[in-house]
């Protein structure tokens, strides 16, 4: 018996392989990603395998969630090291497609309201609209039973959760909690362009947006609270803040003043030196 390749580069070997398992009654788990891997990507697989048995990864690098002057050629590339760590984490099957995912006819685009609206939207207008379109893509190629995706880009978790229930894709999402560095910072791929004055700084995110959900939480008004984070971001050498906003975890309209009976969530976007950091968490 031959051994089942690690790594598929086609549409064809991935949908062969997928079949096999399928045969043999396996279920199977998905999480994507655009590689320069860390433990937090690990983290996915580790969640996945405790819902699938078989789990397939794809690293691919999606053009159309980058506007023009963003980072899709600098992005990191380390595709063999994420190989060997996904195989070290348990990972079953790596997809990483040969070329491009877009055919040259290619004329389809997807537009989400709903939690997409807002906060990322207002600074990456094109942000959802390119990750609706290769998520759904990479879907339709794997048919996971589930897939795993992080609640370090919660507003993107929400925004998929409404594409495949409202397109009808037959998967179940699951989302997976932020994995942190030592100083709380979340873990990223895009950590890496830091400097080390740049780390140090990106270090107080974690304690500013800590004390502003806690503020929260104790009864603060939230535009007093997000106003006094937004400033302590600013003191702590951050250039620019592109939002500190609560909003209501499940569909993230903005809750500008008070929690109400509101499951809620903190979600910040801010720049420091060069690098747009996101982060959030539960108030
Ligand atoms: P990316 O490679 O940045 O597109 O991310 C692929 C997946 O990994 C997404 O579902 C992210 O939300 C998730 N992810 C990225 N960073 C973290 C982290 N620090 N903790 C948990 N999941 C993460």
């Amino acid at each position: 018996m031959p051994q089942p390749r690690f790594i598929v580069t086609t549409e064809k070997q991935l949908r062969q392989q997928v079949s096999e398992w399928r045969l043999a009654g396996k279920t199977i788990g998905f999480v994507p990603t655009m590689g320069a891997l860390h433990a937090g990507h690990l983290s996915l697989i580790t969640k996945a395998k405790k819902h699938a048995d078989k789990i397939i990864a794809s690293i691919y690098i999606n053009p159309t969630q980058f506007a023009e002057g963003e980072d899709l050629g600098s992005y990191p590339r380390t595709e063999k090291k994420d190989a060997k760590m996904l195989q070290v984490a348990g990972c079953d099957l790596v997809y990483i497609p040969k070329g491009s995912l877009y055919g040259e006819h290619h004329a389809t685009s997807l537009h989400v309201g709903g939690a997409a609206l807002g906060l990322e939207t207002d600074y990456r207008p094109h942000f959802f609209g390119g990750v609706a379109l290769i998520v759904t893509k990479l879907l339709n190629r794997v048919q996971p039973d589930i897939a795993v995706f992080g609640e370090k880009d919660y507003q993107q978790l929400l925004t998929i959760r409404r594409i495949t229930s409202d397109l009808d894709i037959p998967v179940k999402i699951i989302g997976a909690p932020i994995m942190r560095e030592k100083d709380g910072l979340a873990m990223s791929s895009r950590n890496q362009y830091f400097d080390q004055e740049g780390r140090a700084i990106a270090g107080h995110l974690n304690r500013i947006m800590r004390a502003c959900a806690k503020e929260i939480k104790a009864g603060a008004d939230i535009k007093h609270a997000t106003d006094t984070a937004i400033e302590a971001l600013l003191s702590a050498g951050f250039s620019s803040v592109d939002y500190v906003s609560v909003a209501d975890a499940k569909t993230l309209k903005i809750l500008p003043h008070s929690l109400d009976k509101n499951q809620a969530r903190l979600l910040i976007a801010a720049t420091c030196k060069g690098v747009r950091l996101i982060d959030n968490c539960k108030i």
